[in-house]
């Protein structure tokens, strides 16, 4: 098993966990995958109410703990505030839903999915909300410094550890730093070699957040969701990618994946494979050197897959 290597967390020294598992698109078995993915040494479980699968995920979680495979203080839970519920009516009880559905008292990190408001609906109506209504995206007047306020709260409250941000950019986060009295833990983004957001990166981990990739493998989680990643090389099957992986004795998913850990970035891969998983969290016995670094730098080509237009919503929110 991996040699676990962590990020400490400003206000609260918790440590993050530097790689954990990502539960976006695990849709079916979702206990099962979330228990075998803790029993294969993944300690931080990245999850978010829009996954629509928090039961399951809380049921991986609590049987792990149940069975004495982990005990609830050795796992990093995080999980998601979803668009609709940015009013600060609604940001408690979306904390409530999400801890009710995980069957958990606090999660150790909890993040503002993205810093886009969209209109309130029912959790009886439908859970989550959605993007759109009637095809168009209704924006609800909630400010951010609003919606961070009742974020703080919850801290307070003792059901979230650290709160943080994601899909944020660099005027929105300035903005937040004046009038956060938490300031956010994490900033969570897209990041791989074609999209490595190097300034961001150095600006936020100034400001004292720590970053998350997510989509560590660039297009291979977006084939069925946008053309560019259709037509992009696979990160996996890329040239460059494979020779480094060869010379290393490594996987190129392996090479990604420390690729950002030599940054300092923590990772959160998704896999359903038993297998994929072990050898996804088997990247502490080697490092890349200078010139691998330097050669994938060349990869950047600021190619974003998670756009929104991705799903049909022409709203230009990396712009
Ligand atoms: P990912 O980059 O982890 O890639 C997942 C894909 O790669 C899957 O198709 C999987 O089958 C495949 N894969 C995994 N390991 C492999 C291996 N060793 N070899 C070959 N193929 C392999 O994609 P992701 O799910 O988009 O991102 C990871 C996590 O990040 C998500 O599950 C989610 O938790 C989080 N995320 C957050 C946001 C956000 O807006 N904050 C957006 C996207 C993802």
């Amino acid at each position: 098993m991996s040699n676990q290597q962590y990020l400490t967390l400003d206000r609260t020294n918790d440590k993050m966990p530097i790689i954990g598992f990502g539960c976006w698109k695990v849709e079916e078995n979702v206990e099962e995958t979330v228990y075998t993915a803790i029993k294969n040494g993944y300690r931080l479980i990245d999850g978010a109410a829009v996954y629509e699968n928090e039961v399951g995920v809380g049921k991986g979680i609590n049987r792990a703990i149940s069975e004495g495979i982990v005990k609830r203080e050795d796992l990093f839970v995080v999980s998601k505030l979803w668009n609709t519920y940015h009013n600060k009516a609604h940001v408690r009880a979306a904390m409530d839903r999400t801890l009710k559905d995980l069957n958990l008292d606090y999660v150790d990190l909890y993040i503002i999915h993205f810093p886009v408001p969209c209109q309130y609906v029912d959790p009886k109506e439908q859970y989550p909300g959605p993007w759109t209504i009637d095809g168009k995206m209704k924006i609800e007047k909630s400010p951010m410094h609003e919606l961070w306020a009742e974020m703080e709260k919850l801290v307070d409250a003792g059901l979230a550890r650290n709160i943080g941000i994601s899909n944020f950019n660099c005027q929105i986060i300035m903005d937040l730093l004046t009038y956060a009295k938490y300031k956010p833990a994490t900033l969570q983004i897209e990041l791989h070699p074609y999209l490595q957001q190097r300034e961001l990166v150095k600006w936020v981990k100034e400001q004292g957040l720590q970053v998350t990739a997510y989509s560590s493998f660039g297009p291979s989680s977006y084939v069925k969701l946008t053309k560019d990643a259709k037509t992009v090389t696979p990160l996996f099957e890329h040239d460059m990618i494979k020779s480094i992986a060869d010379k290393h004795k490594k996987t190129p998913a392996q090479v990604l994946l420390r690729w950002a850990i030599d940054q300092e970035i923590a990772v959160i891969p998704k896999s359903m494979s038993s297998d994929r998983m072990k050898s996804n969290i088997d990247v502490f016995d080697f490092k890349l050197d200078e010139k691998d670094h330097a050669d994938i730098k060349k990869l950047d080509e600021n190619l974003r897959f998670n756009s929104l237009f991705a799903y049909g919503i022409p709203v230009p929110l990396f712009n």
